[in-house]
């Protein structure tokens, strides 16, 4: 046993230190991110927010609405064949640019994604997705996508520390999605005691991947459009964004009507709600990892858009930021011990 004495950080340890600055206006603030993949060696630009992929909040409705703002959705990998066809029908470019298909490691979902693709040669995105991203058979995974797929853009997580993040990005993946343990509905840290404080994560795993020229995605732990700023400022290439897309006409849920407020159930992928849903049950030798939660009927995704990249566009201008792309060198963090004041809460 070791114990590294270390501190490690999360968003609501720390806050970003106002600097001089010229720019008059958040307007003038440009939120757009153009990145080029190193192993897919493509270009690509956007707003680069994802919306998570969750069968509550990665759909292709959500897709539709957030290609809008040039933003995207890792839309979730319980769609059938079926469906992806008729989403694509008549498509021409714009939102093959924003959209990934997700995928588990198991035959299944390699078969699928494959057909996926074969299908719809047009989308760019790949999102290989698993709670652990520390196995062997996973990184061997990454191995053979980046195989089969040469041209596509793979992100590939979850994990939290730069010696993994380097292995990835060496096995092929151009992006490295980063979180354990912090999401909205995850409870790994309660089952498993195991986790990283999410702004250390992607502090340490940004300067790894960049190193490589890979790219990270911040996932995860995003509780407000200042946590989504301060994840850019600690370095993150993208953030993925669950429970703060969660709630919305676009999530598709049923609107419930409990002692008169309208709302939304939203629930983890590895929760016993979703595993029922796809799996028939928790399997026996595992635990739920994620929880079901009833949220806030939110109305039509718009409105936070414009909250969350308000919020960034108001970062950018209290630290001097023309471009989110000048965020992370502008930020200095400090430690903190108060957040907001809660007094109206
Ligand atoms: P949020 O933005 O809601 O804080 O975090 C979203 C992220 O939580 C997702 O992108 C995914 O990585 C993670 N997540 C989603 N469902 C579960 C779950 O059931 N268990 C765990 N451990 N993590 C989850």
């Amino acid at each position: 046993m070791r114990i590294e004495y270390e501190v490690k950080l999360g968003f609501k340890d720390v806050m970003i230190r106002p600097k001089r600055s010229t720019l008059k206006s958040r307007a003038m603030v440009d939120l757009n991110r153009t990145y080029l993949f190193r192993h897919a060696q493509k270009t690509w630009t956007g707003t680069p927010v994802i919306a998570a992929n969750m069968d509550t909040v990665g759909t292709f409705a959500m897709a539709e609405e957030l290609s809008r703002y040039g933003l995207l959705t890792a839309v979730h990998k319980h769609y059938t064949m079926d469906e992806w066809s008729r989403f694509l029908e008549n498509r021409k470019a714009a939102i093959f640019n924003h959209i990934m298909v997700s995928s588990g490691t198991s035959d299944e979902d390699f078969s699928k994604l494959k057909e996926i693709l074969r299908c719809h040669p047009g989308i760019e995105f790949i999102c290989i997705d698993v709670a652990n991203g520390y196995t062997e058979y996973f990184v061997d995974f990454v191995k053979k996508a980046r195989q089969t797929f040469p041209d596509k853009v793979i992100a590939a997580g979850n994990v939290v520390t730069g010696e993994m993040v380097e292995e990835l990005v060496l096995a092929g993946a151009d992006m490295i999605k980063v979180g354990i343990g912090p999401g909205s509905v995850c409870t790994t840290r309660v089952k498993t005691g195991v986790g990283y404080p999410q702004l250390s994560a992607i502090i340490e795993c940004a300067d790894a991947a960049h190193g490589l020229k890979g790219l990270i995605i911040a996932d995860g732990g995003c509780t407000c459009p200042g946590d989504v700023a301060k994840a850019f400022g600690a370095g993150a290439d993208f953030v993925m964004l669950g429970g703060m897309f969660a709630g919305h006409d676009e999530c598709g849920g049923e609107v419930m009507d409990i002692n008169g407020d309208r709302c939304v159930e939203f629930y983890g992928m590895s929760s016993s709600t979703a595993m029922e849903k796809y799996s028939g049950g928790v399997a026996e030798y595992r635990a739920s990892e994620g929880k079901t939660v009833i949220v806030p009927y939110r109305g039509g995704v718009e409105s936070t858009v414009q909250d969350i990249l308000g919020g960034i566009r108001s970062t950018c201008t209290y630290v001097g930021a023309a471009k989110l792309k000048e965020l992370a060198k502008r930020t200095t963090f400090i430690r903190t011990a108060e957040q907001e004041n809660r007094t109206f809460r």
